[in-house]
């Protein structure tokens, strides 16, 4: 029942994300509580099979795992050094030469890593902003210096190329590992490698990596059922109406645990038991939804939202939005638990 966390699936999808970039050590991305999964299990559990490095968006995030993890794994934070963050035990992306120079004046021993924009104009050190500060900010010896691909999960997109020759041009000679790829950069082939990938995304079971073995299950309890004749009608709006006799279930979740109206939009979404679809009806509340159970010969205890046959990114094509949005939107009130 609740959110079941498959941790040696994620293991396994790390393993497998970090044989696809054989040569590169491979991180794991685990801001935003390792998508919405819990960082506080990811992390080490990634540790105890070979992960090093660590990213989070934040300061707060990465001192949230600090304790959790040996004094030899590396907590880079992307948002690099903001004005007044507490850093210790971390590693600051340095963003912007205003947050080198921070950084350096006050941990001047500090360690750090340099972010460059290589196209995608949203975090990282201009072209012309590094050619000012390269040969002081190489000199202080990053740990790191790398960029984000914009485009990374449209292997065809020209960008990617684009954004390849920027950071080779803007890191040459540089003598610090480098690093570029995300899951979709890992999947673009070996150019993209560097010395470091940080996939995230294809840990969680996320596209755009469809080898990745599912993570999530979310089983839904059910609160009540009842039958309707029809021409009775269901839930907010009335929204739905039986055309035959009918039994309904209703399953403790809605918009507020992260399942947004939005999935019931086109009639397509199923609750699930045992592998049988069952059609969800009417809308979606904040507490509640509802389904039709009138063809299971006996309504199981829990309905899954998540499961084998219908994965994070089916639910966010039924929403209109991303895999990255479902995992990140779970809700705190499930039951957490993790294998
Ligand atoms: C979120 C993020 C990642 C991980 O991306 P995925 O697409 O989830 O693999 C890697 N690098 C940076 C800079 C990011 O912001």
């Amino acid at each position: 029942m609740g959110l079941v966390i498959d941790i040696p699936a994620i293991v396994a999808n790390w393993k497998a994300l970090a044989a696809k970039a054989a040569g590169a050590r491979a991180a794991a991305v685990v801001k935003a509580d390792a998508y919405g999964l819990g960082a506080d299990r990811v992390a080490p559990a990634l540790y105890a099979a070979g992960a090093r490095d660590f990213f989070v968006a934040l300061a707060a995030e990465g001192r949230a795992i600090r304790p959790l993890l040996p004094e030899d794994a590396r907590i880079f934070v992307l948002s690099g050094h903001m004005e007044g963050a507490d850093l210790a035990g971390l590693i600051p992306l340095l963003n912007s030469p205003e947050q080198f120079f921070r950084d350096r004046t006050l941990r001047p021993r500090g360690p750090f890593g340099i972010q460059l924009d290589s196209g995608m104009n949203r975090l990282g050190i201009e072209p012309g902003e590094w050619a000012a500060i390269r040969t002081e900010a190489l000199a202080a010896g990053p740990a790191l210096v790398m960029s984000h691909l914009a485009c990374a999960d449209e292997p065809g997109h020209a960008a990617n190329a684009q954004q390849l020759a920027a950071f080779r041009a803007m890191t040459q000679g540089v003598a610090a590992p480098r690093s570029l790829a995300a899951t979709g950069g890992i999947l673009l082939g070996a150019d993209y490698h560097f010395d470091l990938v940080r996939p995230g995304i294809g840990l969680y079971g996320g596209q755009p990596f469809a080898e990745a073995r599912p993570v999530v299950t979310l089983a839904l309890p059910v609160i009540q059922t009842r039958e309707l004749r029809p021409g009775e009608s269901v839930g907010y709006g009335y929204a739905w109406t039986a055309a035959r006799p009918s039994r309904v279930a209703t399953v403790a979740a809605g918009y507020a645990d992260g399942l947004a109206r939005a999935l019931a939009r086109d009639g397509k979404l199923a609750l699930w038991a045992e592998g049988r679809a069952c059609p969800v009806i009417g809308r979606i509340s904040m507490d509640l939804i509802t389904v039709d159970v009138t063809d299971l010969p006996d309504v199981p205890p829990t309905l899954e939202i998540l499961n084998a046959q219908q994965g994070v990114d089916d639910l966010a094509a039924l929403s209109g939005t991303i895999g990255y949005e479902i995992l990140t939107s779970l809700g705190r009130r499930y039951e957490r638990r993790w294998l």
